[in-house]
């Protein structure tokens, strides 16, 4: 029987990947390969150079030839504030690493996009073993264990508003559960996504404290609090210009991405149906 992989692979599994990503990006020969929103291309010698996407063609980029130089990279976005996921297309940009082999290679790129090229191996070999909604659900504890009262269709548009490849650049391959597919644009990209992380779990989170709102308190015109909370907030915005975005995690407050992202799915069409 095969073996599946989805936690932290072992030295053999982490030095096959080094290696199969390594082989990967030198095939691509000077192009490179896009992975997330770093390129990474052969510079000769066995050495690598890496780059933000957008800086392909950039002059007077920071240069780094340490690989934990990406740590600092990855931290930041270009406006300083904190990334707590680090697949979302928010990495900034200015910097160049040029990194003396494939070992550094693999150090830069687990710091850029954590356990992002095992997930890569492992689910180009099929062997990237996936964890449903469902499933991760039943081992939260805490205040997490209420997403496991999330329905279905609260799920779906978690993941609709949380994962696609305008607000993460993985490859969402985890389901609802074994029988309900995510119905939604999966990405592009190449890095999977076997498994709901921290960030989505707290989002679903909040989504189930929307769902309960909607079931208790709705108003004579079916709006609930917090949807009232949040055209508020953007007639706020709007009125005086000032949009203060809250931060990628913060999804407690109006004016989330992904908060709002989920508001375009389920309370635009109740106010304007049809
Ligand atoms: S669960 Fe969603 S947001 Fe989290 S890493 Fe996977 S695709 Fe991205």
């Amino acid at each position: 029987m095969s073996e599946t992989f989805h936690d932290v692979p072992g030295a053999t599994e982490a030095s096959a990947a080094r290696e199969a990503f390594a082989s990967w990006v030198d095939e691509a020969g000077g192009e490179g390969r896009v992975f997330g929103q770093v390129r990474a291309a052969g510079a000769g010698d066995g050495h690598y150079v890496l780059r933000h996407i957008e800086d392909t063609a950039a002059s007077g980029l920071d240069v780094h030839e340490d690989p934990r130089a990406a740590r600092e990279i990855s931290k930041t976005t270009e406006a300083g504030e904190y990334r707590p996921l680090k697949s979302s297309p928010n990495l900034r940009r200015g910097w160049e690493l040029r990194l003396a082999g494939a070992r550094d290679l693999a150090v830069a790129m687990n710091l850029l996009y954590p356990a992002g090229i095992v997930h890569w191996h492992l689910h180009r070999e099929g062997r990237l073993q996936t964890t449903s909604y469902r499933e991760n659900a039943a081992r939260q504890s805490g205040i997490y264990k209420r997403v496991q009262r999330l329905s279905d269709e609260g799920v779906q548009d978690a993941a609709r508003a949380c994962c696609e490849d305008a607000v993460c650049l993985k490859k969402t391959l985890w389901d609802v559960d074994s029988e309900t597919p995510l119905a939604m644009e999966r990405g592009e990209g190449e890095i999977p996504c076997p498994e709901p992380c921290s960030v989505f779990v707290s989002f679903a989170r909040r989504v189930r404290l929307f769902e309960r709102e909607k079931k208790r308190d709705l108003d004579a015109i079916g709006l609930s609090p917090s949807e009232k909370e949040d055209l508020a907030a953007l007639v706020e915005a709007a009125a005086t210009g000032h949009v203060g975005f809250a931060r990628e995690a913060e999804f407690e407050k109006p004016l989330n991405e992904r908060r709002m992202r989920y508001r375009r799915l389920t309370l635009a069409p109740k106010l304007r149906p049809g």
